[in-house]
């Protein structure tokens, strides 16, 4: 059977895990798997049916209803499909940020989505972000990374991403929901974020983009050889 390659990359909201691994997957020729973005579906999911996302008897009692798809278009974006639905734009919004973290603590979500991410790197070469790929999802993981940042900084990038945008943003609001989040994902009992014993730390608090790729490339290169 073919072995496929996988790069997990791990942490907080707003280190840059997105764009990283969507530069490094083309370079590379990998997939790139947001599975932020499946949970961000269940949240969806749930909040369209009025389901609160703390409330374990209606989770557990409307998951079942719920089918997602991850499909790539031509240019490899990935899209969610929720129940036949590309809601690839309606969950990237602060609301569903909060909602998603909340959501993934429950254990009967958090089981739906293994194998979904498992089955994706079973087929393909891939690189997975997230907050437990290096430590649940993929504990084999050919190489993984922890990248992670200072709060503040990551609430000024997203401040900026907003604003560029073109959306209204109050940097202490995004301050105060990425502690919050920070806090939820890393507290929660199953699959808490926390760096996985042979990760790779990167500190991109005072790093660019371009600074960032050229790191997470030579830890690449080292250990897949390429
Ligand atoms: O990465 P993103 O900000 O889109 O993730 C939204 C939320 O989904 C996170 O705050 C986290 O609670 C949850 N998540 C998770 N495990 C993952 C990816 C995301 O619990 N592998």
């Amino acid at each position: 059977m073919a072995k496929f390659h996988s790069i997990a990359i791990d942490g907080p909201a707003g280190a840059g895990k997105s764009t990283i691994a969507k530069r490094l997957a083309k370079e590379l020729n990998f997939v790139y798997v947001d599975t932020g973005a499946i949970y961000r579906t269940v949240a969806y999911f749930l909040d369209l049916l009025g389901i609160s996302p703390k409330d374990v008897d209606g989770v557990e009692r409307y998951i079942d209803e719920l089918t997602i798809e991850i499909e790539y278009d031509e240019n490899g974006t990935q899209h969610m499909i929720m129940n036949g639905m590309d809601v690839s734009g309606e969950i990237r919004t602060q609301d569903i940020s909060q909602k998603a973290s909340l959501v993934s603590a429950h254990a009967v979500v958090r089981e739906m989505l293994l194998d979904m991410q498992r089955d994706v790197a079973k087929k393909h070469n891939v690189i997975m972000d997230g907050r437990d790929i290096g430590t649940v999802v993929l504990p084999k993981a050919d190489v993984k990374i922890f990248l992670t940042a200072d709060p503040a900084v990551r609430a000024q990038r997203r401040y900026e991403e907003l604003i560029a945008k073109g959306q209204k943003a109050q940097l202490p609001t995004i301050l105060k929901e990425i502690e919050q989040r920070d806090y939820q994902d890393t507290h929660r009992p199953i699959a808490p974020l926390k760096q996985a014993k042979d990760a790779v730390k990167v500190d991109t608090s005072a790093l660019d983009i371009e600074g960032v790729v050229s790191a997470i490339k030579q830890i690449v290169a080292e250990k897949l050889g390429l």
